[in-house]
């Protein structure tokens, strides 16, 4: 294709059939019905938003109920000399009228003179006019005394955007059809039609942004599309796209969302700042932020999904970032949103209301640990397991294996060691070759705990020959310590296997999902995570996580220990005036937008 024979797409495209019209369909089935049973009214008010079709439908109907051969759907055949008139815009038959800019007396009463004269070729005249709410109230009174007593061959076809400014007595004399807006997916799906046609290649990011820029619109959506098309040599690119239609590239939305997920603070800050300096407008930017976000509300469960207008690829990214937020967050986020929007007309330092708001946002999936005690943690902390206790080696001792690798021996086992965290409800001991087991964890729920009652709790290794149920419950049963081997990708299985069986536990199985176990030894890895309110997440669930992942396994060697990745100092209570100064500290970008904006860390 080149670009200097280009057609305007919305002229090119015009559909010459009910079938083609984009996104009408139950409309467009009903016209063509009535047309093919020849049940036709005097007057029809088709209503909607602007660039949806009904001009087009009018003409097309027009077209349809003159053509000499209709096929048996009851399209026109655009073959006969009728047709082919109505085509070439030479039809007599047809007569429009735009009432947003003729709409005085005088512009009724010629349409009235012309109403009485009958059709030359063809059964029906048919007088179309366009945006009918705006005649003056003298102009709808000359225009009823035609509508109330119209001749045999005059059809008129009334279109407006705004059916409530349409006179009651009109709107009686009329079958009313309501065109809806054009969704996304089948605007994009036109445009790809169009690629097609024209040899044009297209990223389905691309066409979506313009789409959704067009607004239900498909005669947006083609002037759009040419626009861009114009200025991409035969290829639209989403770069292209966006940077000619000024929109602001989702994916600083989906990185922002991501920084709200990791708690990371000045990450979120930085990310507006490159927007601003796009030269976004800072409450086009909340409000683009809200919508994200009610995006990934509605990928969040398949019932609303069809509440997501865009088409599968775009889609599927938010599917897939609605998967690692919790439902809490979503809320909270759509609130904060539209609280600063509704707060940024007032906003003396409107910069620092969106700042704060992305600190909120930051926050509301890494609660800060404001009410417990500064306590000094170190960097790696040793939560998980002890090895198997001694106890229950010596009663059954379980040699099959040369030795076991020196386990990290965490803080040694306390008192509370000896309190037997797990057996509570043996059951029957399972077969040789140990099957895929079920967790017999008990589920005696833990209270959120300091780490160090968690390393003592959660040093029980399951045990592998239980019980019968006979066994006095008080007697902490013998039992053979699990030893198969076993590969990181099996642990990885058994590691999603338990994000999926918990959807309710949704701080847990959020830093999961981020957080792989790392191998360190055959039996020992390592959980990094971003920040101490995640070590905590991990540490709630601790017990029945290592639980269940050591029946996945079938090892009772596994040992899990949370590090926090290097990101400053330890878990401490944070002011926000520490944590600005961290910022500060590890950011030199930051420390300069600071200065540059003459901010102060308050
Ligand atoms: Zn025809």
């Amino acid at each position: 294709m080149s670009t200097n024979n280009y057609i305007v797409s919305a002229r090119k495209y015009r559909p010459a059939t009910f079938r083609s019209v984009v996104g009408q369909e139950s409309l467009t089935h009903t016209l063509k019905t009535a047309i093919a049973s020849q049940r036709l009214a005097h007057a029809y008010l088709f209503c909607g938003p602007r660039g949806v079709g009904k001009t087009t439908c009018a003409r097309i109907f027009a077209k349809t109920i003159n053509c000499l051969s209709p096929t048996a759907e009851g399209e026109a055949c655009n073959e006969c000399e009728l047709c082919r008139a109505f085509n070439e815009q030479r039809s007599y038959n047809i007569t429009e009228l735009d009432a947003a800019s003729n709409n005085s007396v005088d512009d009724i009463r010629n349409i009235n003179e012309q109403v009485r004269i009958p059709p030359q070729t063809g059964m029906y005249r048919v007088f179309i006019i366009d945006e009918v709410h705006m005649l003056t109230t003298a102009a709808f009174n000359a225009f009823l005394k035609t509508l109330e007593e119209p001749p045999e061959y005059a059809i008129f076809i009334l279109a407006t955007t705004e059916k409530q400014k349409v006179l009651p007595t009109i709107l009686s004399r009329c079958q009313i059809y309501d065109f809806s807006r054009i969704t996304v997916p089948d605007i994009v799906k036109q445009l790809q039609y169009i690629c097609e046609e024209e040899n044009v290649e297209a990223e389905p990011a691309a066409l979506n942004v313009i789409a959704q820029k067009a607004d239900g619109a498909m005669r947006d959506a083609l002037s759009i599309f040419d626009q861009v098309t114009a200025s991409s040599e035969g290829h639209i690119t989403y770069r292209s796209a966006i940077e000619n239609l000024n929109v602001l590239d989702y994916d600083y939305y989906f990185k922002l969302v991501e920084a709200f997920i990791a708690g990371d603070v000045p990450q979120a800050l930085l990310i507006y700042r490159d927007i601003r300096e796009k030269g976004f407008d800072s409450q086009f930017f909340v409000n683009g932020l809200g919508q994200h976000v009610r995006d990934l509300m509605v990928s969040s469960t398949p019932q609303t999904h069809s509440l997501l207008e865009m088409n599968a690829e775009v889609a599927q990214l938010y599917v897939t970032q609605a998967a690692k937020v919790t439902p809490r967050f979503l809320y909270q986020a759509i609130e904060l949103c539209n609280t600063t929007d509704l707060n940024y007309r007032n906003a003396s330092n409107k910069q620092l209301l969106v700042e704060l708001m992305l600190i909120k946002l930051s926050q509301i999936m890494n609660p800060m640990p404001q009410e417990q005690p500064v306590q000094q943690a170190p960097k790696v902390q040793k939560i998980a397991t002890p090895a198997p206790q001694a106890a229950p080696r010596q009663a059954a001792p379980a040699p099959q294996v040369p030795q076991a690798p020196p386990q990290p021996v965490a803080p040694a086992p306390q008192p509370l060691a000896a309190q037997p965290a797990a057996p509570m409800r043996p059951t029957p001991p399972p077969p040789a070759p140990a099957p895929p087991r079920q967790a017999s964890a008990p589920s005696v729920p833990r209270p959120a705990a300091t780490p160090r009652i968690l390393v003592n709790t959660t040093a029980q290794p399951k045990r592998q020959a239980e019980q019968p149920v006979a066994a006095s419950t008080n007697v902490a049963p013998s039992h053979e310590v699990r030893r198969a081997a076993f590969t990181p990708e099996q642990l990885q299985q058994a590691w999603n296997a338990y994000i999926n069986n918990h959807p309710n536990e949704h701080v847990v199985i959020n830093t999961m999902r981020m957080a792989s176990p790392q191998r360190v030894t055959d039996t020992q890895y390592m959980i990094e995570v971003q920040n101490p309110s995640q070590v905590q997440f991990i540490q709630t669930a601790m017990n029945n996580l290592l639980t269940e992942l050591r029946n996945a396994v079938s090892n009772d060697m596994l040992a899990l220990d949370i590090k926090i990745t290097d990101r400053g100092p330890a878990p401490k209570i944070w002011t926000q005036r520490e944590i600005a100064e961290e910022i500060v500290k590890n950011n030199p970008k930051f420390a300069q937008f600071i200065k540059d904006y003459e901010l102060s860390l308050a």
